[in-house]
């Protein structure tokens, strides 16, 4: 298996296969380690770890499965393939905030900034709510509280309007 990024998606995606796979490589862009010193190290202790830095993927290859995998290490230039059964690719994720960017504020992620309180948007009478607004964690559960307390407040707007 391999994992693309560098952060602590990448590094927890690792620990995780590390149950399955016989062997995992980490393919870290840069030339550092953003995650967690404590999984950092897990991934170090690991004899069935390779983590390669200042790695680009150039070519994921297979048919109807993935079968390997090309990467080039930005330093040196030198060109590897590695036979692999799977790719996780943990480089992050764009906030699907283009319907109403022109609407609402977003920050500099893209992301809606939102009321922590109520949800509410820049725009009196939008809400937002889960992974395309600002809120710290990207799970489903925060997605799904934050909809309820979107609907509550939602709910008192338009009682509150119709007075
Ligand atoms: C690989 C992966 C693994 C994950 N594992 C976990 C996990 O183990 N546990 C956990 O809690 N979270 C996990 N997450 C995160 C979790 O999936 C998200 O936090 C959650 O789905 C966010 O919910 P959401 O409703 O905000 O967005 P989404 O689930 O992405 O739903 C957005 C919906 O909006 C629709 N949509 C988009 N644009 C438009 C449009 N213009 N008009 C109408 N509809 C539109 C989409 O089709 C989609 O149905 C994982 C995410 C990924 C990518």
């Amino acid at each position: 298996m391999a994992v693309v990024g560098g952060g602590n998606a990448a590094l927890e995606a690792v620990v995780d296969l590390l149950h399955y796979a016989t062997h995992v490589y980490l393919l870290v862009r840069s030339g550092e380690l953003k995650g967690d010193a404590i999984t950092q190290q897990e991934i170090k202790n690991s004899p069935n770890t390779t983590v390669l830095m200042n790695t680009k993927v150039a070519e994921i290859t297979g048919d109807k499965f993935v079968r390997g995998l090309t990467c080039i290490n930005s330093a040196t230039g030198e060109e590897k393939k590695l036979d692999l059964s799977g790719v996780f690719i943990e480089i992050g994720s764009v906030p699907n905030a283009e319907l109403v960017k022109e609407l609402v504020s977003v920050n500099e992620m893209g992301e809606i900034i939102t009321d922590a309180r109520t949800g509410m948007t820049s725009k009196k009478g939008i809400w937002a709510a889960g992974d395309v607004a600002d809120g710290l964690y990207k799970q489903n559960n925060i997605a799904a509280g934050d909809a309820v307390k979107a609907i509550l407040s939602i709910y008192a707007y338009l009682v509150k309007k119709e007075k």
